[in-house]
Formats: structure tokens, sequence, C-alpha cells
């Protein structure tokens, strides 16, 4: 079976497809969505954004950020009012006064001679004021969803190939694991770290190939309820960062408070299993955290019986996000898969899905395609890839592993600037760039 139409067509229907939808849908550019699975669906995790990256939101469209803040903390002022924390640092592995040499549990002395044991907080890294916060993956893929026109989307659509069109119309022809085609002006490849239009964008399956970073996960959710009974009323209502040496556990709630998000973070050199989400057992991470303090033991056991094991893999830096013939880009994951160190993945797909809607409701037609995604790649490609390497090197600062080993104090200096970048970042500018170039005046 062949269909024909002139549309875009969006590959993956993820965060990042969903919200490219919704980007194209406000311009009025018609498109198909075609997700490999059987429904729309996020994993049992959570997820956050911060201000500048809601902001962008707020900028696809008021609908789009009112989607997030519904699944966020919103009506909680305490998230909201002043400059919260992006996390608050804590040391939660007790081989570090032991390794300083101090006692007590002590894991510094700060320059004004107040002292800090461990499970204290070291300093606040302070986040920017303005709407922020944790949500349910599941929860704002359901509200994401509500905003995209339902008879575009195709499921069970697995992309295997794209070809050009034979009649010299310079379409895609897209070919799906189901035995059927469809014919688009281009493909927007949102398909996420495994991306099959990544593939054909770099040339194969090496170059498109995502590394194992160093670094794997197990994630949790625990019922706050059951969060305040080990932490406290304080700790589990805030975002909290646990560090020790090449490990780190964060804690944020999501869900309005509701949900404990628990991410642990450990480390071995290489990764052997062609799975990257292993199952794995409560006595296993204990082990990763044999050394810790008992509030993380604790939180340990509270997680569930058999955590998974995410292993964390980020995509080499690409030459480029598109191709010409036949006409693909790259968006979200599929173009800059990162390590979650930033928390900003998604939302960096989220910045790719405003500037690559905007560009393209500035072209006139088919033709103009190539010159709109070569804009895009411009404008997008620098930033993103930033992100991917700061990622990185940011697990290694906060795990005690950069050249500042466990000088706390110049772990604090760094940590204060080092995201400026990224969340002091005006979205609108580069969009003027990108008109700009467009109209060939830059
Ligand atoms: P995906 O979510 O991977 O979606 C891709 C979609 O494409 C899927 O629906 C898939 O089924 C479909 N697909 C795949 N192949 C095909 C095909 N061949 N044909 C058709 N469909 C296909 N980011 C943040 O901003 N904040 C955070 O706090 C944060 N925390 C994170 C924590 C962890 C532990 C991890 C691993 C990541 C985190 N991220 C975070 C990053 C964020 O999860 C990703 O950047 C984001 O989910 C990527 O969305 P996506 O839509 O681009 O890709």
């Amino acid at each position: 079976m062949t269909s024909r139409s002139s549309n875009l067509a969006i590959v993956g229907g993820g965060i990042t497809g969903l919200t490219l939808s919704i980007s194209l849908t406000k311009h009025g550019i018609s498109h198909t969505l075609y997700e490999s699975a059987a429904g729309f669906g996020e994993i049992g995790a959570g997820v956050g954004f911060e201000p500048n990256f809601v902001r962008t939101m707020g900028l696809i469209s008021p609908a789009l950020q009112e989607a997030f803040l519904t699944c966020a903390d919103a009506k909680r002022p305490e998230a909201f009012d002043k400059t919260p924390a992006f996390f608050q640092y804590r040391i939660g592995d007790l081989r570090v006064p032991e390794r300083k040499g101090l006692k007590d549990n002590l894991v510094a002395i700060k320059k004004d001679g107040t002292e800090v044991k461990i499970g204290e907080k070291l300093f606040d890294w302070r986040s920017r004021p303005g709407l922020r916060g944790g949500v349910h993956r599941a929860h704002l893929l359901d509200e994401l969803v509500k905003l995209v026109p339902p008879h575009i989307c195709k499921f069970k659509k697995r992309l295997i190939d794209v070809m050009e069109a034979e009649d010299g119309s310079g379409d895609a022809v897209l070919s799906f694991a189901d035995g059927t085609t469809a014919t688009h002006s281009a493909v927007l490849g949102c398909d996420g770290i495994k991306s099959r239009t990544r593939e054909i964008v770099l040339g194969g399956k090496e170059e498109a190939r995502a590394v194992f970073s160093g670094k794997y996960a197990y994630r949790g959710l625990i019922p706050m309820s059951k969060a305040v009974k080990f932490m406290g009323d304080y700790l589990p209502l805030r975002s909290q960062m646990f560090a020790g040496y090449h490990g780190h556990v964060l804690t944020f709630p999501i869900a309005k408070g509701t949900i404990m998000n628990v991410v642990a973070f450990s480390s071995r050199p290489t990764w052997e299993s062609e799975k990257w989400v292993v199952d794995s057992s409560r006595e296993e991470m204990l082990k990763d955290y044999e050394t810790w303090s008992p509030m993380i033991k604790e939180l340990i056991a509270a997680m569930p019986e058999k955590p998974d094991i995410w292993a964390l893999f980020n995509h080499r830096p690409a030459k480029t996000y598109h191709q010409t013939k036949p006409k693909i880009v790259l968006v979200g994951d599929a173009a800059h898969a990162s390590t979650p160190h930033q928390g900003a993945g998604a939302g960096v797909g989220v910045e790719d899905c405003y500037i690559l809607g905007e560009i393209l409701a500035a072209v006139s037609g088919n033709e103009d395609l190539e010159k709109a995604f070569k804009v895009y790649d411009e404008i997008r490609r620098p930033r993103s890839l930033k992100l991917v390497e700061t990622s990185r090197t940011g697990a290694q600062l906060y795990e005690l592993e950069s050249e500042l080993g466990d000088d706390f104090e110049a772990i604090e200096d760094r940590m204060e600037t080092r995201m400026d970048w990224l969340w002091d970042y005006d979205i609108a500018e580069d969009r003027e760039k990108a008109l700009q170039i467009l109209k060939g005046s830059a």
C-alpha cells in the first residue's frame, strides 16, 4: 500500500516528536506523525525543565506551557516564587570524611568556619527564577497528546528506510516495517537515541551509534508519604544531589509533590550487554552504595525490589543534522542524545522544535526546505552538541572525578557558573538570527 501526500513526516512520537507536531500545528504546517509503537507512551520516571525551557514551551504555544504546568508543581509556591536550588549539593559517601582525614562525619569546614557533615547541605546549586519543575513523563506525554490533532498520528509504523522518489520531485519515500510506504516532502527525524533517520543522515550504523558514557543509573519512584519517613519533611520536597566518589544520587519531587523521583548514578568502565536497560536487584544496588550513609541506604531499600539499571549512552558529535537527497533533518535525541547530568536533553529538544517551527513557517514552499534545514543546522548544532559534552563532564565534577577532586569550594565556584550558557540563553535571539540568515541579510 502506498499513500502519497505533500506534507512533512515526523518520525517518532516521544516528547520531541509531539512538541514538534504542536509547533507545526500552530503554524498551520501540514504533517503526519509516524510512531513505531502501538500508541504514545513514556516510562514511569521523572523529567525536569528549567525556566528557560518552560519559557520556550510558552513561545511554541501557551497551551504547551500550560500542559507542562498542569503536570508540574506549579501550584506549590515554594517551587516557583523565589530562585530555588536546581539541586542542594550534599555528600552521601562516608569515604569522603575518611579520605579527607576529617572526623565525626565532617566533609568540609567552610571559609566562615561552618562545619558541614555527611548529608548536610554544602551549597545550593542555584537555578533561575521562573516557572520550572519536575513532571511524571507519562503524565506530560498524556497532556502533549491532547494538543496534537489525532488524525495526523499513525501508529505501528517503524521506519526502515528513506529513499528519494523516482519521479524527480525530490520527495522522500519512507518505508515501514509493515511493508507500507509513504511519500512526503521531507522527514523530521525525532526517533530518539537509536534513531534510524540519524543512521541515514550520517551514512551508517557505526557513524550514528551512541557510546557508553561510563555511567549507569538506577531509577525509581517512591511515594512521598514513604520518603518523608526516612528523609524527613524538608529534603524530599526539594531537589537533592547526594554526591560521592564515582556516584551520585538525585531526588526530586514530581506529580505535584506526591512522588519522589530517584535517579542513583554509579560508574563502570565498559558496558558489555546488548541491552541498555537490564534487570538488577536491590542487593546489587546496595552493593554499589555500601560505603554510603545510612539515609542513602534506607532510600535504596525503599526502591523497587528489582530496579532496572539504565546504561547511559550519548552520541558522538554529528557532523551535520540534515541531508538533502532526500531531505531529512534530525531533532531532539536523534540529533544529540546526551547523558542526563544537566537535566536538559528534553529541554534542548524543545528548543529545536521551536526554532525549526519558526524557520519552516518563514519559508514559502518545498523548494525552500533545503535552505530551512541548513539554517536550523547552523543555529542548533553548536548549542546542542555543547550540551552533550558539558553533561558528560558535569558528572565527573559532581562525582569528585574532575581535576578539582573533592575540593568543595572549587566545585561550588565551578557549579555556580557552568550552567550560565544553558540557562541564561535567549532563544528569541536565535529565532531572529535564523530569520536574518533566511532573508540573506546576515
Ligand atoms: P525518545 O523519547 O527516545 O522518543 C523517540 C520516539 O521515536 C519513541 O516514541 C520511539 O518509539 C520512536 N521511534 C524510534 N525509532 C523509530 C522508528 N524507526 N520509526 C518510528 N518511530 C520510532 N531531559 C530533560 O530535559 N530533563 C531531565 O530531567 C532529564 N532527565 C533524564 C534522566 C535520564 C535517566 C535520562 C536517560 C534522560 C533524561 N533526560 C532529561 C533526557 C530526555 O529523557 C530525552 O532528551 C528525551 O526524552 C528525548 O525525547 P525524544 O522524543 O527526542 O526521544
